[in-house]
């Protein structure tokens, strides 16, 4: 795009945002990065959380596991100790009694513990059933696998033949003098207390806690997941990884990620049962611990929001209230001065300090506005003034005399008096002009101006230049026969100047009359009278100049004659 384009789009966006939006702008600007940075922290203490909620039950696995393989080393030692006690007290053929009688009472863990010949057949047991319905145990692999390793064996998950309930079976070869004499010393775990040990992991929301044998089925469980016990672990895919996990690390407790079956996202720590095949496994559904730290969040960002509304609100209320409000007042104010109106003010204590300066200088700008125009109008008046004044007789111009006929004309329309007009011409002034030059034909205009001036003075007249060597006196509420006399005094007084003048007749400076007089009603317009003066002016001229001659009167009056005579 061309930088002209550029330009004008910068305009453009710069017209549309107004003082209220700039300020939107503004308030965003400031606010953004605290939202940012409130965000961030929320979520950094989101993941924080999670994190504390996956370490806090890794460390509870590994506790639960604890007791377990405690449990297991118990079972491992009672079972080592009554095959001990067996082996030793079978020369004396009171073997079980002596075994049973060693047993210690406090073992809840513990359902029955019975010894088993080489040949599997029960011989001993805390459970007088076994031995007379004469058990077998050959044909159960923990019972062969303890006769092949001679090492402490667990079972899987398994249902007890005698008593239909589910168990899991330790057992541990007690060797004899001979193989034939070898026993197998059995003992059936109790997993309602395996689960009653795993009782202080339940109610926590989104954890699963199980013990599972090495199949995946479950073994034990809190009991808010008891109906779990004796089948298989919902999510079955997480065994191979977690034995994957335990190859890698070689270690017996751990954690990974896992995505479970139920499209939950878990947290798992486990831990193994050592010489049991069992593990421990601790699920968090990241999602349930993170609840309370998003709802949080949630709040956190409804609040931003209300503190973003009501600092756009606030931005609005205050460029509104000190900035367009004082704005307005402004402009009122100029449209006033606009209007002539130079008094109009802003109230002070109504405007921002920061608008002050600004309506100071409207005023200082009305004051010089007022001045100039007081200024304008007065040179305007003296124009108006110039432009109606003969510069060369002082007089008014035929402009200036025009505008006072017409004022005079209304006047005596109103009045009904009589309005008279002289029209003065200078005799023969082509010829005065010829004799002496221009120059002194000027001052003589200008001496006839003046003695009409001073004449004009005497009797209430106004007199003009015409134009020309012609001047004409206007004389309100005068009635012809007056307007008769004041011209004489007119010829007169131009006669007693005694302007020389060769060429004429007179040898000096005449003038000829001619006089008009009328009321308004009697004509119909200004002109009227002008040119009845013209033509009383005309008559003058023929009856030989220096003649003052009246129109439509046949009247001698000194040497004035009427236009009829
Ligand atoms: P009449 O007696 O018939 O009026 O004869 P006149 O010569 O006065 O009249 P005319 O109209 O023939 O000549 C008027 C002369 O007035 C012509 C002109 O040169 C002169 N004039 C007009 N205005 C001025 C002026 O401002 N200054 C001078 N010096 N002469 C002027
Ligand atoms: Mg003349
Ligand atoms: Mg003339």
């Amino acid at each position: 795009m061309s930088r002209i384009g550029i330009n004008r789009n910068k305009a453009r966006l710069r017209g549309a945002l107004g003082i209220r939006a700039r300020l939107v702008l503004l308030a965003l600007i400031l606010v953004g990065p605290l939202m940012a940075e409130r965000i961030r922290s929320l979520d950094a203490t989101r993941t924080h959380q999670i994190a504390m909620a996956a370490r806090d039950f890794a460390g509870v696995a590994q506790h639960s596991a604890d007791a377990q393989r405690e449990v297991f080393a118990s079972i491992e030692a009672v079972l080592k100790s009554s095959a001990y006690i067996y082996t030793s007290a079978a020369q004396v053929n009171r073997s079980c009694a002596i075994m049973r009688a060693s047993l210690r009472g406090d073992m809840p863990w513990l359902r029955s513990l019975t010894v088993a010949g080489a040949d599997g057949i029960a011989r001993c047991s805390t459970w007088p059933e076994v031995i007379e319905q004469r058990f077998d145990f050959s044909d159960r692999p923990y019972f062969k696998k303890a006769v092949e390793t001679g090492e402490f064996v667990v079972s899987d998950y398994l249902f007890s033949r005698l008593t239909n309930q589910p168990t899991v079976m330790a057992a541990y070869l007690a060797p004899g003098l001979t193989k034939d004499d070898d026993a197998v010393v059995l003992a059936a775990v109790n997993l309602d207390w395996m689960s009653k040990i795993m009782g202080n992991l339940g109610d926590r929301p989104g954890v699963t806690t199980l013990l599972v044998d090495h199949a995946g089925t479950v073994l034990a469980a809190p009991p808010t997941d008891a109906s779990a016990i004796g089948r298989p672990m919902e999510d079955l895919a997480l065994l191979p990884m977690i034995e994957t996990h335990l190859r890698n690390t070689d270690k017996q407790t751990g954690s990974l990620s896992f995505s479970a079956s139920d499209g939950s996202q878990r947290a798992v720590s486990f831990a193994t049962i050592p010489g049991t095949g069992a593990q421990l496994i601790v699920s968090v559904d990241e999602a349930r611990v993170s609840a309370v730290a998003n709802h949080e969040i949630r709040t956190a960002y409804l609040q931003l929001a209300f503190v973003c509304l009501f600092v756009l609100l606030g931005a609005l209320v205050v460029a509104e209230r000190l900035i367009i409000k004082p704005i307005q007042m402004m402009e009122t104010m100029a449209k006033r001065f606009g209007r002539g109106d130079w008094s109009a003010r802003v109230a002070r204590n109504t405007l921002p300090a920061e608008f002050v300066p600004l309506a100071r200088a409207f005023y200082g700008m009305a004051a010089q506005l007022r001045g100039r125009e007081r200024e304008l109008r007065a040179s305007n008046e003296q124009l108006t003034v110039l432009a109606s004044i003969d510069m060369l007789s002082g007089l008014a111009n035929r402009r200036g005399f025009q505008s006072r006929l017409d004022f005079e004309w209304l006047k005596a329309q109103q009045s009904g008096d009589h309005l008279t007009l002289l029209m003065i011409d200078v005799d023969h002034f082509k010829l005065f002009n010829d004799t002496y030059g221009h120059p002194e034909g000027d001052a003589c205009l200008a001496r006839v101006g003046e003695a009409l001036s001073s004449l004009a003075d005497r009797c209430s007249g106004f007199a003009g230049r015409y134009g020309g060597e012609e001047f004409c006196l206007l004389l309100p509420g005068t009635e012809v026969a007056r307007g008769i006399q004041i011209g004489e005094m007119v010829r007169a007084a131009i006669w007693n100047l005694s302007v020389s003048h060769a060429t004429s007749a007179h040898q000096r400076v005449t003038v000829s009359v001619g006089v008009a007089s009328a009321t308004p009603a009697a004509l119909e317009t200004a002109n009227d009278l002008i040119e009845a003066a013209d033509a009383s002016l005309y008559a003058a001229k023929r009856r030989g100049r220096n003649t003052v001659v009246e129109h439509g009167f046949v009247r001698a009056y000194g040497t004035a004659v009427s236009l009829a005579g």
